[in-house]
């Protein structure tokens, strides 16, 4: 089955450039949606797998795993879309369907471990999973997610990853209108955590180390911008948030922020995934009953909840959009953090 040949945008080496490339693709069986795709967002998880900097890459990988576009066929068990509607795909395409964390939503925690939408364990070919970068996708409809019309849909992309990876986190802590919400980082996930915890009416700060990033802030939504390097102001903040979402994808020292948290707060790590350095210093958290935690993006329900949501609010991402050609130069970028705030793939630009 699936001999059909799929056009795609990957690499097949850690040091090779993305280049277009013929992948397989599954018939679509009874429960399956078929999808072609219309935009990509393009999130440092594919850079880094591509490039294979977490390990465990399998070549060829073809990332991308903000994925929207319109369904082209479906299985005929299928209940949750039909051929026309606007679809979306995150950064699961299975899970085992029967743990304790998939009967409970929680997807993103399967205790046999998800089937990423790249570079997972496919059960169906038993090849790779191969990602966004690509004219289309087949998946099980369960990991489909349907995508509010309202929206501008190459913005919709990065809500597949960023949107989720920080939604999941403020719904979990029950952030709402009473509470105080900080930010670490205004990159692709930073920029969607002000916009969502705004949206849920909270009093929104953003912790930025200079002041550039000050205005943009306060236009996405921030209250406040508190410059962590400047210990008055760091100072002014003590013992006031419920929750800080940390996007910071590299090592840091989050002691500083640990004591800005009110007692029973929370900070959560979404971005940095390693050791910290310096270590964790359990003074403040014992004092005051605070909490250091991590969350990896959301289960298939929690998805559909904050897409949802995002229709009602109209809430979208901020987007640079470019043409599949023009993703290695969009890598380069991202690594100096030189783009507002996420890189979408105009997907139309891999038929030229
Ligand atoms: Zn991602
Ligand atoms: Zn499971």
């Amino acid at each position: 089955m699936g001999a059909e040949k799929t056009k795609a945008f990957g690499t097949i080496a850690a040091d090779a450039p993305l280049n277009e490339m013929n992948i397989q693709r599954r018939e679509v069986t009874s429960k399956d949606i078929e999808i072609e795709i219309l935009y990509c967002g393009v999130c440092h998880s594919d850079l880094h797998t591509a490039r294979n900097d977490w390990g465990g890459t399998i070549y060829p990988v073809v990332p991308g795993h903000e994925i929207v576009g319109r369904v082209t066929k479906i299985g005929n068990e299928v209940t949750k879309l039909k051929v026309g509607d606007l679809a979306g795909v995150g950064c699961l395409v299975d899970s085992c369907r029967e743990c304790n964390s998939c009967e409970h939503d929680l997807e993103q925690y399967c205790l046999n471990g998800f089937t990423g939408t790249y570079n997972g364990a496919d059960k169906h070919l038993g090849i790779q999973t191969y990602g966004g970068y690509s004219e289309k996708v087949v998946v099980d409809e369960h990991f489909v997610l349907k995508v509010p019309a309202n929206l501008d849909l190459s913005a919709v992309a990065p809500l597949l990853c960023a949107g989720i990876t920080t939604w999941s986190p403020l719904r979990h802590w029950n952030v709402g209108k009473d509470s105080k919400v900080a930010v670490v980082g205004l990159g692709g996930l930073g920029h969607m955590a002000i916009k969502l915890a705004k949206g849920l009416g909270a009093e929104v700060t953003l912790f930025s180390r200079t002041p550039g990033k000050t205005k943009d802030a306060k236009e996405l939504g921030a209250d406040e911008v508190v410059i962590s390097t400047d210990a008055e102001q760091m100072k002014s903040v003590q013992g006031k948030f419920d929750l800080i979402i940390d996007t910071v994808p590299y090592v840091h020292d989050i002691n500083p922020y640990v004591s800005t948290l009110n007692i029973s707060g929370t900070l959560v790590l979404v971005g940095y995934l390693g050791e910290l350095d310096p270590m964790l210093n359990t003074v403040p958290m014992i004092m005051g009953r605070k909490t250091v935690a991590g969350s990896v993006i959301g289960g298939i329900a929690e998805t559909q909840e904050m897409l949802d949501f995002c229709g009602k609010h109209n809430i979208v991402s901020e987007v640079e959009i470019i043409n599949i050609q023009d993703i290695n130069i969009a890598y380069e970028r991202m690594l100096k953090s030189d783009v507002r705030y996420r890189f979408v793939i105009d997907m139309a630009s891999l038929k030229k």
